[in-house]
């Protein structure tokens, strides 16, 4: 026998529609880069009855380390955990399931944390007004981070009110932010005291790329910070138009290296070199 072991250890991700997700190379490289035994498999799971619960059965009798869950099963997944970080539970969905070395299956949230990363390397939100659009998953994620950074006041802009309001009730329950909830039945006009602007909805993802939630452009104004959370195309219309009037955008790559370098650490314990795991969607995206 060579001694060498070749059962690698094994990540993933369940989502549906999971072709246009590039988490998968951006993962493989970093393991690559740190010389980690570990694989990354995406997976196309499906929202039918029991599609899940088996994907999740699957990964326990396969020996998986971890996996992500993303659109449509971030809530769902909970119900088949043994816990939730805290965060997680805050939020009330999980994008990153942790097997723990006492065998249980804990769910994280890394979204909101990746989000808030990338959007410090721009400005520190702190003591900000901030808009934000949506109240899904990836909404909710990054409302409960902006709170817990310190954001002063959120104006929660969601076309479902239901959601919009239920999220906005929440968020002022269980954090110290200030929240304003606004309905979306005509285009969103950005309040003069608005610092960021976040688009955290699904509009402009491909292969629908050229779409664009209705704010008014008339409201971007010079120097305010404008961040989309859509990963591909990176270089969303939204970004475009608020790029040309003089706006600091941030892109949904940032956002998603970050929260990518967060599930790493969960998993194998390291915390990957960043500019590997960007240099390879860059490459990706031709950009
Ligand atoms: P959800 O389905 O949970 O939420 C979608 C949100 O978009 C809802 O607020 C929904 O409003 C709104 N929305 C969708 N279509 C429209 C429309 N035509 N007009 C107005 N509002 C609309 O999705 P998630 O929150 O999980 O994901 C949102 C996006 O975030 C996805 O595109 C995903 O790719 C991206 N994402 C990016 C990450 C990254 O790392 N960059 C990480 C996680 C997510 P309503 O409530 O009315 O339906």
């Amino acid at each position: 026998m060579s001694g060498r072991s070749f059962l690698p250890k094994l990540t993933g991700s369940f989502s549906h529609p999971a072709g246009d997700n590039p988490t998968v190379v951006m993962m493989e490289a970093a393991y690559r880069h740190h010389g980690l035994d570990f694989r990354y498999i995406n997976m196309e799971v499906g929202p039918e009855a029991e599609g899940l619960a088996d994907a999740v059965r699957g990964a326990k009798a396969q020996g998986y380390v971890g996996f992500n869950c993303s659109l449509p099963h971030k809530v769902e997944v909970i119900q088949y955990l043994d816990g939730l970080g805290e965060s997680a539970s805050l939020i009330g969905a999980v994008n990153c399931v942790v097997k723990q070395a006492d065998g249980r299956w804990i769910g994280e949230n890394t979204d909101g944390k990746g989000f808030l990363s990338s959007l410090k390397g721009v400005i520190d939100p702190a003591g900000l007004h901030v808009a934000l659009l949506g109240a899904g998953g990836a909404a909710r994620a990054i409302a409960v981070e902006l709170a817990l950074a310190g954001v002063s006041e959120l104006t929660l802009v969601n076309r479902s009110e239901a959601r919009g309001a239920k999220l906005a009730e929440h968020l002022r329950q269980n954090t110290a932010m200030k929240v304003n909830f606004c309905g979306w039945s005509e285009s969103f006009v950005v309040p003069g005291g608005v610092g960021v602007l976040v688009n955290a909805t699904s509009i402009g993802l491909a292969p629908d790329g050229e779409a664009m939630p209705d704010v008014d452009l008339n409201s971007f104004r010079e120097g305010l910070v404008v961040a989309d959370v859509i990963p591909n195309p990176p270089h969303t219309r939204f970004l475009r138009e608020a790029r040309s009037r003089g706006c600091v955008t941030l892109d949904g790559l940032g956002m998603l290296v970050n929260q990518g370098a967060a599930n790493m650490d969960y998993w194998t314990g390291v915390k990957p070199d960043l500019a590997v795991m960007k240099a390879v969607l860059t490459e990706i995206f031709g950009l």
